[in-house]
């Protein structure tokens, strides 16, 4: 059989490796096949696909992507007490799942993707946001990107201008991606469970960035204003140089605004203002 019908439960697996999860490495393991299979169906049909997957763990989400029909999982694990377990994985599905033990955020995907792949991943927190400025920098190498995130990191990514969780994250995420919600998990969906709710987003890299923009001046446009995120616009973007409120007025925004009020696209023309000053 390689459709992995012949694995033992999770539980037993977590038992018979003695996997005590280790908060430093943000172990919190999912052993529920509905949710495993509910996440591993939000990148849409998944069959003959390639899937990358960080920290698949004892292998719950990993079963579950593979039970999809992909073509080859790509999953990379930090914690070597789990290759054993995944090699059993690997063999009951005939061999589709590869795993590279290293640290995610030190791999250079390109090295081993051979096409387009993938991502899903229930993320060990501590590490997502720096995981997905990463994966956003080389999107064109992923079709799509299925993760899990805390909450407040989720509120972020998603949110619109006029809310308290809308920054830096929300634009740079939504300029580069089509961004949507999937849904939350209670923390008792976990062993251990969280001490917060979980939400899983789903990130599409745009064929273009959704506005004209330069990533390096946008970026520094946005960390500058949302820097001092209560002044307005016309006091927190002075260190910029330049002639501020000048650059507000023709990117359309009052001097009198405050970041967290200004939409993408009008940071995107706010920060090619700044671009063609510097040229
Ligand atoms: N996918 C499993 C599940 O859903 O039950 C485990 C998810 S757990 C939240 C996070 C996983 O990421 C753990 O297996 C952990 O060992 C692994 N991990 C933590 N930091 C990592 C890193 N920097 N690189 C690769 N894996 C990492």
């Amino acid at each position: 059989m390689t459709d992995g019908s012949d694995l033992p439960p999770l539980r037993e697996v977590i038992n018979t490796y003695g996997l005590r999860a280790e908060k430093s490495l943000g172990q919190n393991f999912l052993l529920d096949l509905n949710l495993t299979g509910k996440i591993a169906r939000c990148p849409g049909n998944l069959d003959g696909e390639t899937v990358l997957e960080v920290g698949p763990g004892p292998g719950g989400l990993t079963r579950a992507i593979l039970g999809c029909n992909v073509k080859q999982l790509i999953a990379i694990e930090k914690d070597t007490r789990c290759l054993q377990p995944l090699a059993d994985v690997s063999e009951a599905f005939g061999g589709r799942l590869t795993v590279i033990e290293a640290d995610a955020l030190s791999v250079t995907e390109a090295d081993f993707l051979t096409e387009k792949a993938h991502i899903v991943a229930n993320l060990p927190y501590n590490v997502a946001t720096p995981l997905l400025i990463k994966w956003l920098k080389s999107r064109d190498q992923f079709k799509s990107m299925t993760l899990m995130f805390q909450k407040e990191v989720a509120d972020r990514l998603i949110a619109e201008p006029g809310t308290k969780a809308y920054g830096r994250l929300s634009i740079i995420s939504q300029w580069l991606c089509r961004v949507s919600k999937q849904f939350d998990l209670s923390p008792k969906a976990f062993t251990p469970p969280p001490k917060v709710v979980s939400t899983v987003v789903k990130l599409i890299p745009r064929e273009k960035p959704a506005f004209p923009a330069d990533m390096d001046v946008l970026e520094k446009v946005v960390a500058t204003a949302f820097g001092q995120r209560r002044k307005m616009l016309r006091a927190s973007l002075k260190s910029l140089g330049g002639p501020t409120e000048d650059n507000l007025i023709a990117a359309g925004i009052k001097p009198t605004q405050r970041a967290e009020e200004i939409t993408v696209e009008q940071f995107c023309r706010l920060s090619e203002i700044y671009r063609h000053q510097k040229n």
